[in-house]
């Protein structure tokens, strides 16, 4: 899991805490409790509201649809581009054909993290410290969170429909490879397992790339058919969408126009996260194209507002 931001919430409450006891000093205003706090709106939409878990269940719906329908094409099945390390654009379609000239079973790789797990566990604790990432908690949450993490909605159901159309479910995910036992505790909890590290799980220091999932997707691709991805990154579909974070412009432009364009809802599935992710970049002037640009013009006012 990379993230840069959490959104810090509780510093007006943590103030009213730190003043306990003393009563005269604790302001009308302040909430009464530290649960009364107003969550960030990302969480709020996430983790909270109706439009979220619509829109979750909408992209698992999608998911299984689309995979499950592959599965029964009567023709020779085709992979989804991936991204792997060491091919021309950084994204290839892996052959579906074993060396001994079978075909390789069906598989959908997914992402972990906001994708098939809520960590609304890990969430709460950040929108109650108003502490940035930290690697020890997000470890210890890793390693200790389930029964606490509940699945995304929609993912039970949609990862049911793929098992029995005998599509192997397999996640590729950023958490450490340090955490594989808490994390298939998380997802068996969850209802979304089973999950057998390396055979089908994949989680970062299975290899010597790091947080991009190119190699593991090159490792899993050598015995499966993929015939759908999702995740919530852009990492989790190619390294190279996500080698320069910065490049708004650039980077929105390589997913929504040309020859990529035609692969989302279509093998590949983009699950909602609002929360944090590689896309917290952007200065107003870059998330703003200057031909998009709007002000109200003075004089423009109704006679009648008052002044
Ligand atoms: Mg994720």
């Amino acid at each position: 899991m990379i993230r840069k931001i959490i959104v810090s919430v509780s510093a007006i409450a943590l103030a009213a805490c730190s003043n306990a006891g003393t009563e005269q000093l604790v302001s009308t205003s302040a909430p009464a409790s530290l649960d009364d706090s107003a969550a960030p709106d990302t969480m709020r939409w996430l983790y909270g509201s109706g439009e979220g878990a619509a829109a979750s269940i909408q992209t698992w719906r999608q998911i299984a649809d689309y995979a499950v329908a592959v599965s029964r094409q009567r023709k020779v099945p085709e992979s989804v581009p991936l991204g792997l390390p060491d091919v021309e654009g950084g994204i290839d379609t892996p052959s579906c054909v074993a060396g001994d000239g079978t075909m390789k079973p069906f598989a959908a790789v997914f992402d972990v993290d906001e994708t098939v797990l809520l960590n609304t566990g890990y969430e709460y604790w950040a929108a109650l410290s108003g502490k940035p990432f930290d690697a020890d908690e997000w470890k210890q949450w890793s390693d200790n969170g389930a029964g606490i993490a509940a699945p995304v909605p929609g993912a039970v159901t949609g990862l049911r429909r793929l098992r029995e159309a005998g599509i192997t479910v397999i996640f590729n995910t950023n958490r450490n490879s340090d955490t594989a036992a808490g994390t298939i505790a998380a997802l068996e909890a969850a209802g979304t397992g089973p999950a057998v590290h390396l055979e089908t799980l994949f989680l970062r220091g299975d290899d010597e790339m790091g947080s991009r999932k190119d190699g593991r997707r090159a490792r899993i691709s050598q015995d499966y058919c993929v015939i759908a991805m999702a995740g919530d990154n852009l990492g989790d579909f190619a390294d190279v969408f996500n080698a320069d974070e910065s490049a708004i412009a650039a980077r929105r432009a390589m997913v929504a126009r040309g020859e990529y364009a035609q692969f989302w809802g279509n093998g590949w599935f983009l699950v909602p996260n609002p929360v944090y992710g590689a896309w917290q970049e952007g200065s107003i002037g870059e998330v703003f194209p200057t031909e998009r640009r709007w002000k109200p013009q003075p004089g423009d006012a109704p006679a009648t507002m008052e002044p």
